[in-house]
């Protein structure tokens, strides 16, 4: 695991967004439950971003609309740069010109069990606010970044 594309895209003296770094020890050894997030993020284009954590980073998704909190709904979930651990507690105003500009506040979060996690298939147990139960994320077969994100109970 590796923060080496979040840390390029980034110009830390301009952006209030923490610099972070990959935090392996934080899961299993220190029996922490694991971190689930999303993050509304009012950029160029109003998206949510969901990330959950895993191996000392956050695995970071954007999901265009607005999440699933019923079954029947699914989502497209583009999968992007991991994030630090620290970003879970990120609210603020990312400035004009810098990557990811605009506003980004935490709109759900709490913990996650995970069941299955494969390069091709994650199913979770949401305990958060607004998202509670259990969730599939989806690998696309032909699209690299592209998942399906839905409840499934
Ligand atoms: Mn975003």
């Amino acid at each position: 695991m590796s923060l080496e594309e979040y840390l390029r895209k980034r110009n830390f003296s301009r952006t209030p967004e923490p610099r972070g770094q990959v935090d392996a020890e934080r899961s299993y050894r220190s029996g922490k439950e694991r971190i689930y997030v999303i993050q509304r993020h009012d950029a160029s284009h109003l998206h949510y971003d969901l990330r959950l954590e895993k191996d000392g980073v956050l695995k970071s998704w954007a999901i265009p609309k607005d999440p699933p909190t019923v079954k029947g709904v699914r989502r497209l979930a583009i999968q992007t740069e991991d994030h630090p651990i620290e970003y879970a507690d990120f609210e603020g105003i990312i400035p004009e010109g810098e990557y990811g500009a605009g506003t980004v506040e935490i709109w759900d979060r709490g913990t996650f069990d995970i069941e299955e996690w494969s390069d091709e298939k994650i199913v979770i147990h949401i305990h958060g606010e607004k998202l509670k139960g259990r969730y599939c994320l989806l690998r696309f077969r032909k699209q690299k970044d592209g998942w399906l994100f839905f409840k499934t109970s």
